[in-house]
């Protein structure tokens, strides 16, 4: 009996802490955000992502580029999304190639999005669901609002919301450097890596929360963007616990959505791909306390940089 509670002890007690503000936990880039796209490194990645997500009791929902499905390997790369869909997770759209709003005409866009629901909708469907939720790539919203309107009426005829992102920890930062490590068998530096990680983590978190407090004047349902990678896989019952600590409950992206604050009118209409923070920040004319933004370690945006160079490189044949 003692050894049971003990057990049951281990996974995080969400509904015990009555207090608790409600996070959306997402991620972008599903399948995998990742230096390679070696298959089985993914299966990897998403069978313990997932299995971490179960044990917390986290609700979460994937954002897919059905891109990284393409090549021979491509139903095996599909068996990844059913494993999403077979946690009991939820996925949504993040465009088909990881385009820019902001840099692709408004059709050619639209084109790709639309190209980016096939797998995952048929998918969906045979559940008797379909995806609901759409999250632009780098949070570019539109750089007119010829081009904002546009996109956002074919998302509401094709039956999507737009999915915001009010909370993030940097985590592709990391996530590059740390598959690195682990893929060179560093496990000193793959530590080192996921530690410094965790604690930009626990410092941003409440960052956010206190910057909502200043612009909002309260702590809105937050929806918190992760990435789909080695790193969070890895990590994922730590991050559990600093949410808790931080007083936030992982509840589906549905539920956070009804918070009033998702509907306060988005006035930018521009290049940048700005966090809800800053639309607030603009539509209620109160400033975002970004001199006490935490940043990550130098070493890691640099690590990170270079990989990102190499990955760019490889990708275009140089
Ligand atoms: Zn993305």
């Amino acid at each position: 009996m003692r050894l049971a509670l003990i057990a049951a002890g281990l996974a995080l007690a969400w509904a015990s802490n009555a207090a608790a503000e409600p996070v959306a936990v997402t991620f972008d880039d599903v399948p995998y955000l990742s230096l390679t796209a070696a298959l089985d490194y993914q299966q990897t990645t998403t069978r313990e992502l997932l299995a971490g997500l179960k044990h917390n009791h986290i609700p979460a929902i994937g954002f897919v580029n059905e891109i990284k499905l393409e090549g021979p390997d491509k139903p095996q790369r599909v068996a990844l999304l059913t494993a999403w869909l077979n946690a009991g997770m939820d996925l949504g759209n993040h465009s088909y190639s990881h385009i820019s709003l902001t840099h692709t005409p408004v059709a050619d866009y639209i084109a790709d999005v639309a190209k980016g629901e096939r797998v995952t909708r048929a998918l969906m469907a045979m559940r008797g669901e379909a995806p609901h939720w759409f999250r632009h790539p780098y949070l570019e919203t539109g750089a007119t609002a010829e081009a904002r309107t546009a996109f956002e009426s074919w998302l509401g005829e094709h039956g999507y919301r737009v999915a915001p992102v009010s909370m993030e920890n940097s985590d592709w930062v990391f996530a590059l450097p740390y598959d690195d490590a682990v893929l060179h068998g560093d496990k000193a530096d793959a530590d080192h890596i996921r530690r410094s990680y965790l604690d930009f983590t626990a410092k941003v978190i409440p960052w956010y929360q206190e910057a909502a407090d200043d612009v909002l004047g309260r702590r809105p349902a937050f929806v918190l963007l992760l990435h789909a990678s080695r790193l969070n896989a890895d990590s994922i019952g730590e991050l559990a616990k600093i949410l808790k600590a931080d007083g936030l409950k992982p509840v589906p992206l549905h539920q956070a959505m009804k918070d009033p604050a998702y509907a306060i009118p988005d006035p930018y209409i521009g290049p940048d791909g700005d966090e809800w923070v800053t639309r607030w920040s603009l539509a209620l004319h109160k400033p975002v306390p970004w001199k006490a933004l935490p940043e990550p370690a130098p070493e890691i945006v640099a690590a990170d940089a270079r990989l990102d160079d190499d990955l760019t490189k490889t990708a275009a044949g140089q």
